[in-house]
């Protein structure tokens, strides 16, 4: 990516100390890093002056932007104010009660109450913790094997990889635990077979499901954690009755709805949650990210009352809850999620994210129409995907050796646009902020990048 570089450089430095996130080693110190310094609005800067259109909002998460000078504000204020308090033992603070409300408003979990935590992964785990103690309060304790996915991302804590339905999250860590089980991914373009619609993909999706359960025995399985549409598995969106019927068999035995809306949540899918887009009625919820738009590491779970009740129940002999992390409602994370919240009103993001979606679709469609290598545009709101493919009429995919999705973030990455391959999915998900002339500049990039792939692979 980089010239080779002088020993007391950003990189060579990084390269000498720094153990980097989802990052091959070796590639990384072939390579070098890419040193970002600074952003605005949905454009980030990297240490040569080269500016690029950030088309997945880091990590699909800063739907504001990346220097918006409300949230420095917010923090800036709180910090002068009461740099750290804690919410163990009684201590809370007025915005942490504030916050905790509004979201039990905005996601209609009425009567329910908010937990926080500090990351997306964080907060997956605590949905399986409360999960177990619901249904040990009622009697149920053998309850205790998760569900999810295949291709599901859920993060990198131990339970919450074990979740996770993507090899490379397993391979070198000896997961999934055991107790943490997979389904089949409800992807249509995927998982179809010849000759299915699509009512009766969800009937096989759903029967699937109830033999894994039987097989494993009701009495043991506590919850089904899904994203109302897959993020890194790769954009996939279920088909429309799918959440309906896969929820009347978690009902037929007991078994809790968990929803992460991690990538999903706070407008990204043209609805204020991904749940509404997809028709999921869950249990409880998990946020982060767009939360505070990744100004400050907070992520937090809504939960239903009867899911309160059974901690209250479990815990009515004088015991605490045991559970709580350092920075649980941490005061500047609080006070800049309830300004971004505040922002996301303001802008009306919901319809604000709707017709950009369909913007930007519009231009996927129509790159679509002319080029032999799109086989399927998808997404809801501004979370799109692009899936390419060797055969459009057979949808065959390409040699992985040959390695497009890759060699696609190479040329886009020439052009100034930041996107994601996950394999031969292209990922889209920029921040929310975008207007027209963003949109057409992330459309207008990806089609020469598009270009320059085809015109590689012929
Ligand atoms: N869930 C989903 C859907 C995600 O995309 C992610 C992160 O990308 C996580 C959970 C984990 O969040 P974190 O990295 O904050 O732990």
């Amino acid at each position: 990516m980089h010239q080779a570089a002088p020993s007391n450089s950003v990189a060579s430095r990084d390269i000498a100390f720094h153990l980097h996130s989802q990052t091959n080693p070796k590639l990384l110190e072939e390579a070098g890093p890419l040193v970002i310094t600074r952003g605005e609005g949905a454009r980030i800067y990297d240490a040569d002056g080269k500016s690029y259109i950030d088309a997945m909002a880091g990590l699909w998460c800063v739907s504001l932007g990346f220097a918006n000078r409300r949230l420095a504000e917010a923090a800036n204020r709180q910090y002068e104010e009461l740099g750290f308090y804690h919410t163990f033992f009684h201590r809370t603070g007025e915005a942490v009660a504030e916050l905790a409300e509004k979201l039990v408003e905005l996601t209609g979990m009425s009567g329910g109450k908010a937990y926080f935590a500090t990351s997306g992964s964080e907060a997956n785990e605590t949905m399986v913790k409360l999960a177990w103690i619901y249904h040990a309060a009622r009697g149920k304790p053998s309850k205790r094997k998760i569900i999810a996915r295949d291709k599901a991302f859920h993060g990198s804590t131990i339970a919450a990889a074990s979740m996770c339905g993507l090899p490379f999250m397993h391979r070198e860590f000896g997961l999934p635990l055991p107790g943490f089980l997979h389904t089949l991914c409800p992807s249509p373009y995927r998982g179809m077979l010849p000759g299915e619609d699509e009512t009766a993909f969800v009937e096989r999706l759903a029967n699937e499901l109830e033999r894994l359960i039987l097989r494993e025995g009701p009495e043991t399985i506590a919850a089904f954690i899904a994203e109302p549409i897959h993020a890194g598995g790769g954009i996939i969106v279920p088909p429309a009755s799918y959440f309906e019927r896969i929820q009347a068999v978690l009902t037929k035995y007991d078994i809790l709805c968990l929803d992460d809306e991690i990538v999903c949540g706070f407008g990204r899918t043209g609805n204020w949650f991904g749940k509404e887009t997809v028709g999921m009625r869950p249990h409880m919820m998990a946020l982060a990210k767009g939360l505070s738009s990744a100004y400050f590491p907070i992520s937090a779970v809504v939960m239903a009352p009867e899911i309160y009740d059974a901690v209250h129940s479990f815990n009515r002999q004088g015991g605490a809850f045991g559970h709580g992390f350092t920075n649980s409602g941490h005061p500047v994370g609080v006070a800049v999620a309830l300004e971004a919240i505040r922002i996301y009103e303001e802008m009306d993001v919901v319809s604000h994210a709707r017709r950009m979606g369909a913007r930007l679709r519009g231009h996927f469609d129509e790159m679509a129409r002319t080029s032999p290598i799109i086989g399927e545009v998808r997404g809801e709101g501004l979370m799109l995907g692009i899936e390419i493919v060797a055969d459009k009429q057979t949808r065959t995919p390409f040699a992985p050796d040959c390695q497009a999705g890759l060699l696609f973030d190479r040329f886009a990455y020439d052009n100034g646009l930041v996107a994601r391959c996950m394999g031969d999915v292209l990922g889209f998900s920029p921040p929310l902020i975008i207007d027209e002339k963003d949109v057409d500049d992330i459309a207008e990039r990806c089609a020469v990048s598009i270009r320059q792939l085809e015109a590689h692979l012929s």
